[in-house]
């Protein structure tokens, strides 16, 4: 299915357009993601670089991530909603965090990973991947959010 999607940042100041495909959603229960959410796990969407346009200023924040990599965090400096990722290993690549789309009810996950780390009242589906850590294999990775492993 191919349409623009659009969302931004809880104010309005920033806005953006994902071009292309609808991208897969992943959610992540790491303490990263929650700390990053102030909720219970984090939504993600990867998204090609190029697919990705933003309007308006953006402020960024950077952390070392588990696999020594830098994570580049974007967010909206006034009011603070966390919008997008770009991971230094993966730098043609974006990070949409889900929550912040203006149509949110499309969003399901197609894969968890940290599970290990998910706070006990979620329950996931069963028929839906689930991992321990993080994905070790990135081509099996990118095969499981295709809904091909
Ligand atoms: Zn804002
Ligand atoms: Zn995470």
């Amino acid at each position: 299915m191919s349409e623009t999607l659009e969302g931004g940042c809880q104010c309005g100041a920033v806005r953006y357009r994902i071009a292309g495909r609808r991208p897969p959603v992943y959610a992540c229960h790491c303490r990263e993601c929650q700390k990053q959410s102030a909720s219970g796990f984090g939504l993600s969407l990867p998204v090609r670089g190029r697919d990705f346009e933003v309007a308006g200023v953006t402020a960024r924040w950077e952390r070392v991530s588990d696999g020594g990599g830098r994570t580049s965090c974007f967010f909206c400096p006034n009011c603070g909603s966390r919008l997008y990722h770009v991971s230094s290993v993966t730098p043609d690549r974006v990070t949409v965090k889900g929550g912040s789309l203006d149509d949110t009810g499309w969003l399901r996950p197609v894969a968890h990973i940290w599970v290990s780390r998910k706070q006990p009242w979620v329950v996931l589906d069963p028929a839906v991947p689930a991992l321990e850590k993080q994905p070790e294999d990135l081509a099996g990775w990118r095969r499981m959010l295709r809904g091909e492993g």
